[in-house]
């Protein structure tokens, strides 16, 4: 039997405001534990939530980012569970009225493009934290993260395969910190999915009983989570069995997922309005104020580089990966003239590798952009070669100095007399009497031997073009 696979994620995005959803509590990670819980968190008697702003103003451009409605009146509720970690006995959610309603974001697969819907986006708080490595046969609590905003994003059913899941939740990632309303952090939990399976026989209209995945805090364990509970799953209906709903956690040691709990109902959480918190209303003015912050969006990002700067589209992909990373590269493309695409090689190639080495952001980098369209502009006129550019690059990261103070210092600049280049190769020829032979017989691959002496000989500083054409006539008349 052939089986299709169907996957909806909710993704819960940690707002980065600096105070709790509703309280005054600071919302840094990291704290010794309990020290970021104040009366509110601490769910004491008689005290009151009051809602943060900034926390709603986030949660409006998320949605007028990706084109949802936008619920001017939305409702608190509170849903009814019982957990260590939630001193309240409930979460405050928001269950019938969300913030934000329907919308739809635009994925990439393969190069077609796929539209995947958001079922809504709604505001809650999140809970505190079990501790259960650091006690022995005891658990601890810390509640500094009890009340931190958090905007669920709940998608439609609408994915078909890992793939596009992964490519959905990377774009909600991107989009999350485009917005700059999440930071994204994966390991410290500020970006966070469950992944909703399910299968059906290909062809079949219903869908099959979905599990839950919890616990998948990397791109690539989502992608293993699902590939293993979809194989988990037609194994049960193959075998005569069938899927329950309910909660699985992914365990990426073992590589497997097991059942937690049987999963509730919506009834089960017995919802209803918080009474200690009035609806929320958004007027026009405040819709308004948010729409004039929103950035221009990956997207048109992307479209534009290619338009304005002959990128490719993967290229273009790469170089807004992040706002940050899209600024740097524009800004070395303001010194270099006409150089788009050499910068586009530098910035993705060279400068990322050293980030990634030292797993540093673009925003660290110990090399500026003005610095590094210096060192572009040495290559662009014949200063120094793209290889010996590498060189002067490493010392730049290195804080050696100004470009031209590196090549000055290292006398890397490049040979482009003709008369210092036909004596090197002169000798060189002279040296290789056998290869020349070759040559002449015929082996033209030794043509990239002569040019390796040649430039070895000019400890790379010869000017390869010229290296080329003059070894290409002197080997003709040998
Ligand atoms: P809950 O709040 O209990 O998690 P929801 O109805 O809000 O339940 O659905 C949560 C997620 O599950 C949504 O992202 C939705 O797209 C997805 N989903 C619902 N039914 C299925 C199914 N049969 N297979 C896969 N995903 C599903
Ligand atoms: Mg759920």
């Amino acid at each position: 039997m052939e089986w299709e696979t169907v996957i909806g994620l909710e993704v819960h995005a940690q707002l980065q405001t600096k105070s709790k959803i509703f309280s005054s509590a600071s919302t840094a990670y990291g704290a010794e534990p309990n020290t970021q819980a104040c009366n509110v968190d601490l769910a004491l008697p008689g005290v009151l939530p009051v809602m943060n702003q900034e926390a709603a103003r986030m949660a409006v451009k998320f949605g007028l980012a990706i084109g949802a409605k936008v619920n001017k009146r939305s409702v608190f509720a509170r849903k009814n569970y019982f957990y260590p970690d939630l001193p309240k006995g409930y979460q405050i959610s928001q269950f019938e009225l969300p913030i934000v309603g329907l919308g739809k974001m635009v994925i990439n697969i393969d190069g077609k493009e796929k539209v995947v819907g958001i079922t809504r986006a709604h505001l809650e708080e999140d809970a505190g934290k079990s501790l259960h490595e650091d006690f022995q046969g005891m658990t601890g609590v810390d509640l500094n993260r009890a009340g931190t905003p958090l905007l669920e994003i709940v998608s439609e059913p609408d994915m078909r395969s890992s793939k596009e899941a992964v490519a959905y939740l990377k774009k909600v990632h991107e989009l999350v910190r485009y917005l700059e309303i999440c930071d994204g952090n994966m390991q410290e939990g500020s970006f966070r999915c469950d992944a909703n399976v399910s299968v059906r026989p290909k062809g079949q209209k219903e869908f099959g009983t979905r599990a839950e995945l919890k616990n998948i805090n990397s791109f690539r364990f989502v992608e293993k989570a699902i590939e293993i509970e979809i194989e988990r799953q037609i194994d049960v209906i193959e075998s005569g069995g069938k899927v329950v709903q309910e909660t699985r956690l992914y365990d990426s040691v073992k590589d497997t997922t097991r059942s937690m709990r049987s999963k509730e109902e919506a009834n089960d959480y017995r919802y209803f309005p918080d009474p200690d918190l009035p609806p929320m209303v958004l007027d026009d003015e405040t819709i308004e104020a948010v729409r004039k912050t929103l950035p221009e969006l990956p997207d048109a990002k992307r479209t534009r580089f290619i338009k304005e700067y002959g990128l490719t589209n993967y290229d273009a992909g790469v170089l807004t990966s992040t706002r940050a990373l899209a600024d740097y590269y524009e800004s070395v493309c303001s010194h270099v003239k006409d150089n788009a695409k050499l910068a586009a090689n530098w910035v993705s190639g060279e400068l990322s590798a050293f980030l990634n080495k030292e797993s540093k952001d673009i925003t660290e980098s110990p090399v500026s952009a003005g610095q590094l369209a210096s060192l572009l502009n040495r290559i662009e006129d014949q200063t120094i070669s793209g290889k010996i550019a590498k060189d002067v690059f490493e010392a730049m990261w290195a804080s050696e100095g100004s470009v031209d103070e590196i090549i000055d210092k290292k006398g890397l600049k490049q040979i482009t007399d003709s008369g210092a280049i036909e004596k090197i190769i002169d000798d060189v020829l002279a040296a290789n009497n056998v290869q020349v032979e070759q040559y002449k017989n015929g082996q033209e691959k030794v043509f990239g031997f002569f040019v390796g002496q040649v430039m070895k000989a000019s400890k790379g500083k010869a000017n390869p073009g010229q290296v080329n054409e003059m070894l290409k006539k002197k080997l003709a008349s040998a």
